[in-house]
């Protein structure tokens, strides 16, 4: 190991740093964040860090750096652009062994500044020996999305729950088991959210904190894994066994946790080959027999999703839960199609409508939809797609409304048929497309060769 990564408390004590300009600034922050006492030696102090300066306890000497401005310090950091006097300071700190740091220049420094995710009291730092800034700051883009932004709050309650834990379990060993089962039960997410008093229900539970399932329903947006939520992948990471829908993509499934079990429960088009009742049963079942279960669907759960029906039975059977939203179908196929939903001049309102044929018919508030200035997003409409162009024109929708067929949105086989009402049918027929397909209706669609995106 190059450097060993210590945590280091700076605060209200003395340190010092060197130079006045935007590098400075950088590390001033950090320092002040951490609650050091800064005394800065520069010729020049910019005036962002003057403004940061005035924020907290600090000491500004507008002079040149002399040896003795190491001494009392805790940690000296050189952030000016003059190689000699970065050279000086190093010399000048590590002959009487005061750590020191010179921005960018590893050769110089007995300690690096680390790259770090900031959820105090947790805090991760992550370092390549200063071997690439990139690549560090890569590192750090994956734990920030990986690590939840409540850890914070697990961490606190942790911290306000140790001495009665200790007092509990006498032996070491007990307790981090105990511990360990509380990280693996729902009060683990409900400590993330800050929801202490039922966190405790499974932290006081018995001896033993009871194996007790939970169920995650979590929307995975309309199929680009990169649409994924940040809350969806945590959810995804944690899951044991995982339920997904046919909506699910392909991209999406390869971003579960490896070693999770992976079930299709999906449904095609309204055909029963996993009716509703065998998922929710199925759900209750897993979770009541100690899983974690992630309910993966298709765009957003409690959009055509019937997310409200899977919940309803884990509120009956008292299963834990918890609720991601997804980006839905309409917003993901829209936006990569270039049409924007609404439009100050174009249409003032979005309506998301079934165009699924119930007992073989569409049957919808057409004349709601006659209106012109509105834009109206059918979802599972492929079948009654005649009928839907047919009943907008019959109840007095101009034939010419611009409307767009979009298949696969978002994933890289994609398609877009663009038309109007008169003659959406022929064209969609020539095109042969495939399902999932959403239907947008309204002025708006032709919006998408003003942008660009035809
Ligand atoms: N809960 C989902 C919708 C489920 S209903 C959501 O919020 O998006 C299934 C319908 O969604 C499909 O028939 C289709 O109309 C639409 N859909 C979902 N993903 C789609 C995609 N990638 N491209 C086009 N349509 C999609």
């Amino acid at each position: 190991m190059d450097y060993l990564p210590l945590h280091f408390n700076l605060k209200t004590r003395s340190c010092l740093l060197v130079g006045g300009g935007e590098i400075a600034l950088r590390k001033a922050d950090l320092l002040i964040q951490a609650g050091a006492h800064i005394t800065v030696v520069a010729l020049e102090v910019c005036e962002p860090l003057k403004a940061l300066l005035a924020s907290a306890p600090h000491n500004v000497q507008v002079k040149a750096y002399t040896a003795s401005d190491v001494l009392g310090k805790v940690l000296v950091v050189s952030a000016t652009n003059n190689s000699s006097v970065n050279q000086q300071v190093a010399d000048d700190a590590n002959a009487i062994g005061i750590p020191v740091n010179v921005v960018d220049k590893p050769e110089l420094c007995s300690v690096i500044f680390p790259a770090i995710v900031d959820r105090s009291p947790v805090v991760l730092s992550i370092s390549t020996g200063g071997k690439s800034p990139v690549l560090t700051r890569m590192l750090r883009h994956l734990l920030e999305s990986l690590v939840p932004a409540g850890i914070a709050n697990l961490a606190e309650y942790m911290g306000s729950r140790r001495e009665a834990l200790k007092s509990r379990f006498k032996n070491p060993d007990d307790r981090r088991r105990h511990t360990e089962r509380f990280m693996a039960s729902p009060g683990y997410q409900y400590a993330i959210d800050k929801e202490f008093d039922r966190a405790d229900e499974f932290l006081d539970s018995a001896t033993e904190v009871q194996k007790t399932g939970e169920v995650f329903l979590v929307g995975a947006g309309p199929g680009d894994a990169d649409l994924l939520t940040l809350k969806a992948l945590q959810f995804m990471q944690l899951a044991d066994i995982v339920l997904y829908d046919n909506l699910v993509s392909a991209e999406v499934l390869a971003r579960v946790r490896r070693d999770a079990t992976k079930e299709y429960v999906g449904k095609i088009g309204g055909d029963r080959s996993t009716p509703q009742e065998s998922i929710n049963e199925k759900l209750v079942r897993l979770a009541s027999a100690g899983h974690r279960v992630l309910r993966l669907k298709g765009g957003d759960p409690f959009i055509f999703g019937r997310g409200g029906e899977e919940l309803e039975s884990l509120v009956a059977a008292k299963i834990p839960f918890h609720l991601v939203p997804g980006i839905t179908a309409a917003s993901g196929c829209a936006s990569y199609a270039g049409i924007p939903l609404t439009h100050r001049d174009y249409s003032q309102s979005v309506r998301f409508v079934t165009g699924h044929p119930k007992n073989g018919e569409v049957d919808l508030a057409w004349q709601e939809f006659a209106h012109k200035n509105q834009t109206i997003v059918f979802y599972m409409g492929l079948g009654g797609l005649e009928k839907i162009c047919q009943e907008l024109i019959n109840h007095g929708r101009d034939p010419q409304t611009p409307m767009a067929v979009i298949s696969n949105g978002t994933l890289p086989n994609a398609k877009i048929v663009v038309g109007t009402l008169s003659n959406m049918v022929a064209l969609v027929r020539r095109e042969q497309l495939r399902r999932p397909t959403l239907i947008i209706v309204g002025e708006v669609v032709a919006l998408r060769q003003v942008l660009g995106f035809a």
